[in-house]
């Protein structure tokens, strides 16, 4: 018989932290929790399989499950004494939904279950509080009425504020027994006229209802945004607790929190969170109350933390905080209540985290022999690291404070004020910068707050959805901001007299709160500290080595502070469309015979040797790899009149035949076309002259730096051992003849992109005259597939969409495809040449997934974007170490 439901606490622990996968991450770790003696309220866990099979057969539980759901119901009253359903001591439940990772507020919950007319009465005699009796059953039912019934919640909130006129009071905690049992009535009525049936009032119906819904909810549309965003897959089902509740909100000496066992947002080690007295948990997340800090020490004037209010409960969370950081050897996200003074603990798991946090507690916990290095190295998402380099308000610049909130997400941003998650998906996909700016966020919001380049809410706290959300996608955020208040209707809003519209800019620093009118200017990110630990730790755990495409000196200079080990790819066409340059790569094109060209190309030379100069001087001692010229001719033409005119003058050629020329250069296919070494085979003097420029500019920056750079010169689009053949002959030609001029020398060798099948496929061939591989995947992904690169937007995203493809394969290698194609080279290759160099320069180089994929084919190195090369560093390190980690930033 399959198992379908697991039990926890009070002495029955079936499930373990490992099954999380069928448990879903909150049951496997209350489990383990129970297990390792910590104080959890016992209960039941039911597998995410009832949820695939739930989905599987047109929504229909497995036989055997009410039978095991039954059982453990009763192991359950049986650890605490009470009866579900007993109308003297009646045992209440929550049911919440846990899947396998976290999807915080994306699926429901209820409370109090297990409540009706007659339990309520039980609740009131036992606890000897009518008020906490009746307010427990009036929040089951607005609970459940909007969760499992799908009454609005609105609806409910008018009958309290109705009740609160009515009274005349204006604090909820004013109200008496009395009203909240005249509230009850209300609700009820209100629920049976709105669903044409009375609210249910059996415990055993309830409990279905809810289990129900939460299975239900797994499907709804924000679960399914949740899921696409993090790509979760829909099968993975959640699992559904049940367990007994303990009530936060029984008097003084209860309480509920939320917690992260170090700061979340930078990662520091001190205990960070929030807790209200005389609460349920949903009081804390909703921001109807403020919620108090734990420590003293953070207390601000004014409020009272748990440390003073509930002393001996706060050294008992103390204790927990270090029993569960030194038990899961990582940050956890903790929810508590206090029930009469003592604590029980309602969930733990990894806490979501910043990019800067993941970083540091990963580097720190590992420096605190909690972990080793590996570990650390393996915990820290390499894409994340991009939040790391962004930039952030330069402390110079000019600013006009508008108000300040809480440091909810760090990290600078600037657009356009909206105010609606919809408007600002819609600017977004326009190109346009926007700050979403909403009194408070709801798992509505996510795909606005996703488009937005930061956000800003009114209400809330570091642990509100805004908060939450905007760190696990690496989004700046102040939330909070309670100095600012906003008007939906006008679409302003409003802080220290000042107005400001829908469309306006506005600054936001997600590093301290603030929030700054218009536009302030930001620096590039400074990577000491930690970043440089764990970036040394990864470069000792590499095998790859790491280098940058960059043409230009301010690329190299980034990437080589970055630590790129060389450059991989320059493109030397991008030096040809500087606007000082263009004219006269016009004129050599334009050229009637090789005469004109070479007047040109002489013109051209002086630039591109100073260019390679720089970039040699930059990465002394290291090697740079310089492409030949590569692109279509076609995007060197001149189209305009003037620039016609332009060459025609320089050439002294008749206006007409230069139109007729540019005419005649023209293709049909400009990417399978006069590009790559075809270009240098037509016209050897282009590559002879950017030969010659690359060992002129080597001996310069030799002198210049006192070492010797390594040029390794690439020849691009070779799809035959011929074409290499004639332009390495063409290369080594001019560096013997500069050789002599010069009377010097240096090393230098000649490879070819394998960036076409044939050329993958004859790799072996090929290699009898290469010194060196680079994959270039763009083209190879481009010729592979038939798919044009610059069209491929059109359809693409609907493929992935569609599942046709698993990912844009101009971003993630293909590795069934392509990938197979930069194997069968690589074995070629090596098999004729062993010690061929192999490396990587299509944008793949720079994406963790790629370079995992390099590091099984055993390429030498990658080479990307200088932005991209840290993450390469820590991507390369991860892939050399095996399987990555479980990654939480
Ligand atoms: C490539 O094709 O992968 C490559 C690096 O060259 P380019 O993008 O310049 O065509
Ligand atoms: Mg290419």
């Amino acid at each position: 018989m399959t198992k379908w439901v697991y039990s926890f606490g009070a002495g029955h622990n079936e499930g373990r932290a490992g099954m999380r996968n069928l448990l879903g991450g909150k049951g496997a770790n209350l489990a383990e929790m129970a297990s390792i003696d910590l104080p959890v309220p016992p209960g039941f866990t039911i597998t995410t399989e009832v949820c695939t099979a739930f989905y599987d057969n047109g929504r229909k539980y497995p036989d055997e499950l009410a039978g095991q759901v039954r059982a453990a119901l009763a192991l359950v009253e049986q650890s605490v004494g009470l009866s579900f359903g007993d109308r003297e001591q009646p045992l209440l439940v929550s049911v919440r939904s846990g899947a396998r990772v976290s999807m915080p507020g994306m699926m429901d919950t209820v409370l109090n279950l297990g409540l009706n007319d007659e339990t309520v009465l039980g609740l009131a005699r036992a606890s000897g509080d009518d008020r906490f009796a009746w307010d427990s059953y009036r929040r089951f039912i607005q609970m459940y009425g909007s969760v499992v019934l799908g009454v609005d919640h609105h609806r409910f909130e008018e009958i309290i504020e109705r009740t609160k006129l009515d009274a005349g009071v204006i604090e909820d905690t004013a109200l008496t027994p009395a009203h909240w049992q005249e509230i009850v009535t209300e609700y009820k009525e209100m629920v049976a006229s709105e669903k044409g049936s009375p609210f249910p009032q059996d415990p055993e119906q309830q409990l279905w209802g809810a289990i129900g819904a939460v299975f239900g909810s797994w499907m709804n549309p924000r679960a399914n945004t949740y899921r696409r965003l993090h790509d979760i897959p829909a099968t993975w089902g959640t699992a559904v607790n049940v367990q007994a509740m303990v009530f936060g909100n029984m008097g003084a000496d209860c309480a509920t929190g939320v917690c992260f066992t170090r700061d979340p947002s930078t990662g520091e080690d001190i205990f960070y969170g929030e807790f209200l007295v005389n609460a349920q948990g949903e009081d804390v997340v909703a921001g109807i109350r403020t919620p108090q800090p734990l420590s003293r020490l953070r207390a601000k004037p004014g409020e009272v933390s748990m440390e003073e209010a509930l002393p001996e409960v706060y050294e008992d969370l103390v204790r927990v905080r270090s029993t569960l950081e030194r038990h899961y050897r990582d940050m956890q996200d903790i929810e508590f209540t206090v029930q009469q003074k003592k604590l029980y603990m309602l969930q733990t798991r990894s806490g979501k985290r910043t990019a800067a946090a993941s970083l540091r507690i990963a580097v720190e916990m590992a420096q605190d022999g909690l972990i080793d290095r590996t570990e650390a190295i393996k915990r820290v998402n390499p894409a994340s690291l991009d939040q790391l380099l962004h930039p952030t308000l330069d402390p110079k610049a000019s600013r006009t404070l508008v108000s300040k909130g809480l440091p909810a997400s760090p990290g600078a941003a600037c657009g356009a004020v909206v105010f609606n998650a919809d408007e600002a998906e819609m600017r977004a996909a326009k190109g346009e910068a926007v700050i979403l700016v909403r009194v408070e966020t709801s798992p509505e919001d996510i795909h606005g707050m996703h488009a937005a380049k930061g956000i800003v809410t009114t209400r809330g706290g570091m642990t509100s959805h805004a908060a939450v959300v905007a760190r696990g996608m690496g989004r700046p955020c102040v939330a909070g901001c309670g100095g600012i208040s906003v008007d939906y209707g006008a679409q302003t809003l409003s802080a220290g007299g000042r107005t400001i519209r829908a469309g306006d800019t506005l600054t936001i620093d997600g590093a301290t709160g603030e929030v700054f009118a218009g536009s302030v200017a930001m620096i590039e990110p400074s990577l000491s500290g930690e970043f440089a630990t764990l970036m040394e730790w990864a470069d000792a755990a590499r095998r790859m080595k790491v280098r940058t495409n960059a043409e230009t000196p301010l690329d190299a200079e980034t990437a080589r502070n970055f630590g790129a080990e060389g450059i991989g790819l320059c493109r030397t066409e991008h030096m040809f469309f500087d606007p000082s340059r263009i004219g006269v790569v016009r004129q050599m094109i334009m050229a009637p015979d090789e005469r004109g060209r070479r007047a040109a190309l002489a013109k051209l030379l002086p630039f591109q040797r100073d260019d390679f100069r720089d970039l040699f001087r930059i990465m002394a001692g290291l090697p740079v790899t310089i492409r030949l010229l590569d692109p279509p001719l076609h995007e060197f033409l001149p189209h305009a009149e003037a620039d016609l005119a332009e060459v025609a003058a320089a050439l002294g050629e008749d206006l007409d035949a230069i139109r007729r020329r540019a005419a005649d250069l023209a293709e049909a296919n400009p990417m399978l076309g006069h590009r790559g070494c075809r270009l240098g085979i037509s016209y050897p003097e282009i590559y002879e002259m950017q030969a010659r420029a690359i060992f002129e500019g080597a001996i310069a920056a030799t002198e210049e730096a006192g070492r010797a750079p390594v040029p390794e010169i690439m020849i691009p689009l070779v799809g035959m051992k011929k074409e290499l053949e004639i332009t390495r002959a063409q290369v080594d030609k001019i560096a013997a003849e500069v050789f002599k001029e010069t009377g010097k020398t240096l090393e230098y060798s000649v490879g070819t992109m394998i960036e076409l099948p044939r050329a993958a496929l004859t790799a072996d061939k090929i290699a009898e005259v290469a010194d060196f591989f680079s994959f270039g995947t763009n083209d190879l992904t481009q010729t592979a597939f038939g798919l044009s690169r610059d069209d491929a937007g059109k359809f693409l995203p609907h493929y992935v969409e569609m599942g046709i493809l698993p990912k844009d394969p101009f971003v993630s290698i293909d590795i069934e495809g392509v990938g197979a194609l930069v194997q069968i080279a690589a074995d070629k290759g090596r098999r004729t040449k062993n010690d061929l160099k192999l490396g990587i320069c299509g944008e793949h180089g720079g994406d963790p997934a790629s370079i995992a994929f390099c590091e099984t084919v055993g390429l030498d190195y990658v080479s990307c974007s200088p932005y991209r090369v840290p993450v390469a560093r820590l991507a390369a390190a991860q892939a050399a170490l095996g399987a990555s980690g479980d990654k939480t930033a």
